[in-house]
C-alpha cells in the first residue's frame, strides 16, 4: 500500500475534543494513528490505511478500529 507522508505537504494541528464528542470528519479534518504515527484524511476519496490498520479508509469514510488510539488534527499546505 502506498502512503504517502503528509507531513512533508500539510502543517498538522491538533484539535481538542471533549470526549463524548463524535469525531469530526471533512476535507480539512486528519486522524493520525497513535500506534504508527501514519495520518490518513477523515474523508479519504481513495482507499487510504494506516499501517498498523487502525485507520482504513476509501469512499470518503474512514473505519477506526480503536478511537483512544487516534489524534484529530486539522492540515493547512505548507
Ligand atoms: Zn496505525
Amino acid at each position: 500500500m502506498l502512503n504517502l507522508d503528509l507531513r512533508k505537504i500539510y502543517r498538522f494541528t491538533p484539535v481538542a475534543l471533549k470526549p463524548s464528542e463524535a469525531l469530526p470528519s471533512g476535507a480539512m479534518f486528519y486522524y493520525e494513528c497513535l500506534d504508527c504515527q501514519v495520518i490518513v484524511n477523515s474523508v479519504p476519496h481513495t482507499p487510504a490505511q494506516c499501517a498498523c490498520g487502525n485507520l482504513s479508509g476509501a469512499g470518503g469514510k474512514v473505519d477506526v478500529r480503536d478511537p483512544s488510539r487516534l489524534r484529530v488534527m486539522t492540515g493547512k499546505l505548507k
